[in-house]
């Protein structure tokens, strides 16, 4: 970062760490559409490691807030991304759309952290250790994911479908039954 240069985000005031974070208002704008909805000019602090202590007292009670943090994780990591998308691409994003995309990632992140029930062979739920993550598709665009499942006992093969935004938000889902059984091949291929 160099430091007589003016901030890219703003072109009010000079780049430094404290004025991208907390002074600029590019990012100001992103922490008060954040659902954190803080006002960072009530968060004193001419350093980074003075306003970060500052935040923390603002935050003390929610410490193991794990929502906070990583909202609060995700909008730092997305203003400095926007100011090297000014730097390196020429390329401005508005604050509000990088307040959500940034609040989009959060959400991702928190999602694919869930550690989800399982039924073991004991009958009893436990935790499954190893969960394949999620990834969002590109802005604009919508995935679709899809598997087939056979049950030999019953004799009857099914298949899910389902289609979520770049934001994560479920879109729409089918699920289809069948009472025979079909070739795993078969089956995946008209899933898809
Ligand atoms: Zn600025």
């Amino acid at each position: 970062m160099v430091n007589d240069a003016l901030c890219p985000l703003c072109s009010e005031d000079r780049e430094s760490t404290i004025h991208l974070l907390a002074r600029c208002s590019f990012a100001q704008i992103m922490w008060r559409l954040s659902p954190l909805g803080i006002n960072m000019n009530s968060i004193q602090g001419d350093s980074v490691f003075d306003w970060w202590d500052n935040l923390l007292e603002r935050w003390k009670g929610m410490k193991e807030n794990k929502n906070v943090w990583a909202a609060v994780g995700y909008i730092v990591w997305r203003i400095w991304k926007c100011r090297n998308n000014v730097v390196f691409n020429n390329k401005l994003w508005r604050p509000d759309a990088a307040c959500t995309a940034a609040i989009c990632e959060a959400t991702d992140f928190l999602k694919s952290n869930e550690q989800l029930p399982r039924i073991g062979d004991s009958g009893h739920a436990t935790i499954v250790g190893e969960l394949v993550e999620w990834k969002k598709p590109l802005n604009g665009w919508v995935k679709i994911n899809f598997d087939g499942g056979l049950d030999k006992h019953r004799k009857s093969s099914g298949l899910g479908i389902m289609i979520k935004d770049s934001c994560g938000h479920f879109r729409a889902a089918r699920g289809l039954h069948y009472g025979y059984l079909m070739s795993p091949v078969v089956l995946e291929a008209m899933a898809a």
